[in-house]
Formats: structure tokens, C-alpha cells, sequence
């Protein structure tokens, strides 16, 4: 089965081997037959579709398992860009390859590398969240959760959230972070501002064309942390000496009241300084 990334916006961005793929497909799985028709027309492809969405994962990886059995060439497409990115696509890949099927991918576009690629954010780390919880609660637990890790944040919104969401983000990430607000990409309305995360709430709120279109939100990485206090650096190092990072981490973590991750990364520097 071949993994076939489509375009996010302007249907010039598709290689010549997914054309031939799709071309040559005897069904294509899509996650609605009449979007996915619409952008098969432009490219004059009249594969036989079949529907795969959340509610059904299961009994259409069953379909297509068949069919591969049956020696028929099938490919799968999301609504846009690369499929099992935010979109669905993981259950039946990992059904198909349980079943024996090869499973191989067509790359393509994808929205959250093609902001990035545009950003000009120096740092070479990135961690793609995609979507964030919609529940109050619980978007500021994952907040919580991803505050302290030492990259670029990565996530998708769509109109009716984007200003919740960078609101969100504005208030629970330290204010010196910057964003990148991508906006329509590859679309005739494309936008790409980079600004302090604390201006972020007021761009929005300046232009109801701002908030339009779908988006990718890019979160510079956190400012360097302060060093320890000198007793969690004491523990630290004792523990470190007796025991694996993560452990000594950990336990650091429990006797001190300073964050797993902080104390995690402290002591990988001290790991690496210290004599072979
Ligand atoms: N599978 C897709 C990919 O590879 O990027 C993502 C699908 S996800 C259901 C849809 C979300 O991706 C949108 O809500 C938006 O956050 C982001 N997205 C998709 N197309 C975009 C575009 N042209 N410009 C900005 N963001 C886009």
C-alpha cells in the first residue's frame, strides 16, 4: 500500500511519483470520497474510492487488506498533506503491515515542515504537538506538560480556536518565546509573521483576516534555564554517582521539589563533563 502525501492548498504541489501512484491505483482510500474526488478530477484520476475515517478505521483496514490479498494495487490520501500527520491513516497503516503488506511512503507536503521551513527559528530541534486539547483543563495540562522541552513547539489550529489557543499559549509559555504565526499556506492569502508571543492575542485581534484560513503555530524554544540551587545540585551529584541519570533525576526530582526535566538535563551536563 502506498502513503500518498497531497497538497495543503495549491494543487501544484504534487510529485510525479504520487501522480503515477494514484494514476495507476486500483482503489484509493480517502477520508471523505467527495473531497478526495474533487482533487482527483484535477488531475483527471478515476480510481475507485474508499472511505477510511475515524468511526470506521477498523472495518475499512479489513477492506483494504482483502483487496491487497486480492493483488490490487491500493493507495491512501488524507484530506490534505501527509496522511497520519493529525489526519487518520496510523491504524490502518499499522493493520496493513501487521497483515504482511509492504507499506511505503510518498512524502510530500506537509504543513508543519513547510512553516517551519519558512520560519528562520535557528533552533534545530522541533516537537510537533498538532492539535491541542479543546477543554480549558486540559489544554493547560499538555501546556504544562510541554513548557519545559528544549525546542520549537509545533501546532496545528484551525479559525475557530486560533485565538483561544494563542491566548492560551501567550499566557502559560514564558513571555520572552517567540511565535511564528503561518497562515494559509501555499494559498493566494499566505502569511508568515514572527513576533513576541506576549504580541501574538493583539495581531490577532487587529484583523479579522488574521484569523482566517488555517494555521500553523510555531513556539520558539523556552530561555536557557537558571542553574540549580546548590543543595539540588549537592543531591544531584551524590545520586549521580551511584545511579543511572534518569534515576538520579528522578529521585533528585522527589527530594527536592525541582522539576524531573530541569534536574534531567542538568545531569546530562555534568555527565558530560566529567572524566571518562
Ligand atoms: N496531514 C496534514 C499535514 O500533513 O500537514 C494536516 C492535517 S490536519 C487535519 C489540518 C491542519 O493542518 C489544519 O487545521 C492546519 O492547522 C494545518 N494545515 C493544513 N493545511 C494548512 C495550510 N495550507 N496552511 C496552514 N496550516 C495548514
Amino acid at each position: 500500500m502506498s502513503i500518498v502525501a497531497t497538497p495543503i492548498g495549491n494543487l501544484g504541489d504534487i510529485t510525479l511519483r504520487a501522480l503515477d501512484t494514484l494514476r495507476q491505483a486500483d482503489v484509493i482510500a480517502c477520508e471523505d470520497t467527495r473531497h478526495a474526488r474533487r482533487l482527483l478530477d484535477h488531475y483527471d484520476i478515476r480510481a475507485q474510492l474508499l472511505a477510511v475515517h475515524e468511526h470506521n478505521e477498523q472495518a475499512a483496514a479489513a477492506k483494504l487488506i482483502a483487496l491487497l490479498a486480492a493483488g490490487k494495487r491500493v493507495a491512501l490520501i488524507s484530506d490534505a498533506g501527509t496522511p497520519g500527520i493529525s489526519d487518520p491513516g496510523a491504524r490502518t497503516v499499522a493493520a496493513v503491515r501487521q497483515a504482511g503488506f509492504r507499506v511505503t511512503p510518498l512524502p510530500g507536503p506537509n504543513a508543519a515542515t513547510a512553516a517551519l521551513s519558512a520560519a528562520g527559528l535557528d533552533d534545530p530541534a522541533f516537537h510537533f504537538v498538532g492539535f491541542l486539547p479543546a477543554k480549558v483543563g486540559a489544554r493547560r495540562t499538555a501546556l504544562e506538560g510541554l513548557k519545559s522541552i528544549d525546542a520549537t513547539l509545533v501546532f496545528y489550529e484551525a479559525p475557530h480556536r486560533i485565538e483561544e489557543t494563542v491566548t492560551a499559549l501567550a499566557e502559560l509559555l514564558e513571555a520572552e518565546r517567540e511565535i511564528v504565526i503561518a497562515r494559509e499556506l501555499t494559498k493566494l492569502f499566505e502569511e508568515i509573521v514572527r513576533l513576541p508571543l506576549a504580541e501574538a492575542p493583539a495581531w490577532l485581534a487587529a484583523d479579522d483576516n488574521h484569523r482566517r484560513g488555517e494555521f500553523v503555530l510555531l513556539v520558539s524554544a523556552p530561555p536557557p534555564r537558571e542553574g540549580l540551587d546548590a543543595e539540588s545540585e549537592r543531591v544531584l551529584k551524590l545520586l549521580l554517582a551511584e545511579l543511572p541519570v534518569k534515576q538520579a533525576a528522578k529521585l533528585t526530582s522527589e527530594i527536592t521539589g525541582v522539576a524531573k526535566n530541569d534536574l534531567y538535563q542538568r545531569a546530562l551536563e555534568i555527565k558530560d563533563n566529567s572524566p571518562p
